[in-house]
């Protein structure tokens, strides 16, 4: 068996985003910025991919900005409000505890520069409260940016109803949809979205491939100076195959997630079903509030890392918690915001399926994640120390 069960880290490209890069590599290899044929048969397909990814999400064309990835149109997305809030004196911003790094990490940098951030509580569930947003939201709040799902435990916010608490009160809301583009259905108009940031490589598109959706009004910021690409939003050549390959994918996907959900569902179900019959297991995250394809789990007495290696012996890929944390010891920011403590965190393993999962390869997850806990187990100085009774069990 070879099974690729780490989806929220990347996906495979889809055959499709293949095909319609390929092209894009070969005959129509122009510069988009010039005016001969080449050029304007690769700008042509620019703008065809950004039509096709704005109807995905409800957004016009003009409202997209194409990007190298999540990363950079998080970090666009977070500075154009800042400094909109700087001109204005409101230097205050609200997110969460379990956000990617990309948003912690350009956070920690404006509070560097003077800006005041309130994480909210992501409570056990690692679910948000709209109410709790409105109530941290001052007159001096410029931004509230808050993931549509999390990338490690899956769970799925209100995204609609913090929307709406904020076009209520005024602030910007920025929201870091690359787990959910192409996988659970957005739409900015409904949802109340003023900026969102999304990525590639997690629905079946390349790396290096992303784009940031502002509405209409809001003046971005720009990280690179240069070229008046991007309606002088984002300067450099742009990357042709990428965007072409990128839109490709999130049109398949779009068309798709009905029954990819559906599918993705149950076996998600049913492998949580299997996998909490460990004992002295849980699952990380709100059980049904969470992607179709995400399964996060803790057991006691055992390391992470040990469980991946045995698993990827066995021949399934998956991981701890985000791929950016594995191979630090520190334990996922993930799952200490939602409670779990230092050494039971440590234990963590995140299944992410594949559209292409069957029922067979779910049920050989299951037993050889049973397998592997076993033997771990087996000879773990922690283990012992519980079954004896010189130590608590936590889970
Ligand atoms: C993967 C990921 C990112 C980063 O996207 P890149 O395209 O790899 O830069 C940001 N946020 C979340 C939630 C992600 O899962």
């Amino acid at each position: 068996m070879n099974i690729y069960a780490d989806n929220a880290a990347t996906t495979r490209m889809s055959r499709t985003a293949i095909d319609a890069m390929l092209p894009c590599m070969e005959e129509i290899f122009g510069n988009p910025s010039t005016l001969y044929r080449t050029g304007q048969r690769a700008k042509e397909v620019i703008e065809q991919a950004r039509e096709d990814i704005a109807a995905v999400i409800n957004a016009s064309p003009k409202e997209i900005t194409f990007t190298s990835g999540g990363s950079e149109a998080d970090n666009q997305a977070i500075r154009s409000a800042a400094e909109l809030g700087r001109k204005n004196g409101k230097m205050h911003i609200i997110s969460t505890a379990f956000e990617h790094h990309a948003v912690l990490h350009t956070l920690k940098r404006l509070e560097e520069e003077g800006f005041d951030v309130t994480l909210l509580d992501v409570h056990e569930s690692g679910v948000i409260k709209p109410e709790e947003v409105d109530a941290a939201i001052r007159d001096d709040t410029c931004l509230v940016t808050i993931m549509t799902a999390n990338n490690e435990i899956g769970t799925i916010q209100p995204i609609r109803e913090i929307g709406g608490v904020c076009r209520k009160r005024g602030v910007i809301f920025h929201t870091d949809a690359v787990q959910a583009v192409g996988h659970i259905p957005i739409d900015v108009e409904k949802d109340n979205i003023d900026m969102l940031s999304a990525s590639g490589h997690k629905f079946h598109g390349p790396k290096g491939s992303g784009f940031l959706y502002a509405r209409k009004g809001i003046r971005l910021t720009n990280l690179i100076e240069g070229g008046a690409q991007e309606r002088g939003k984002r300067a450099g050549t742009e990357n042709v195959p990428a965007i072409a390959g990128m839109a490709a994918a999130l049109k398949e996907e779009a068309a798709a997630m009905e029954e990819n959900r559906k599918k993705l569902t149950a076996m998600r179900d049913r492998l949580i079903k299997g996998l909490l019959e460990i004992p002295h297991s849980a699952l990380n995250g709100d059980q049904t509030n969470r992607l179709p394809g995400n399964a996060n789990f803790c057991f006691e007495g055992v390391e992470g890392e040990s469980i991946l290696l045995l698993l990827d012996e066995k021949g399934i890929q998956a991981s701890s918690g985000s791929a950016c944390t594995s191979g630090s010891l520190d334990p996922s920011h993930v799952l200490l915001a939602i409670g779990r403590v230092h050494d039971v965190a440590h234990g963590s393993l995140r299944l992410t399926l594949g559209e292409d999962i069957t029922e067979e390869q779910v049920d050989y997850i299951i037993e050889s994640v049973k397998d592997v806990i076993g033997y771990l187990r087996s000879f773990s100085p922690v283990w012992k120390e519980l079954v004896a009774g010189q130590r608590q069990f936590i889970l």
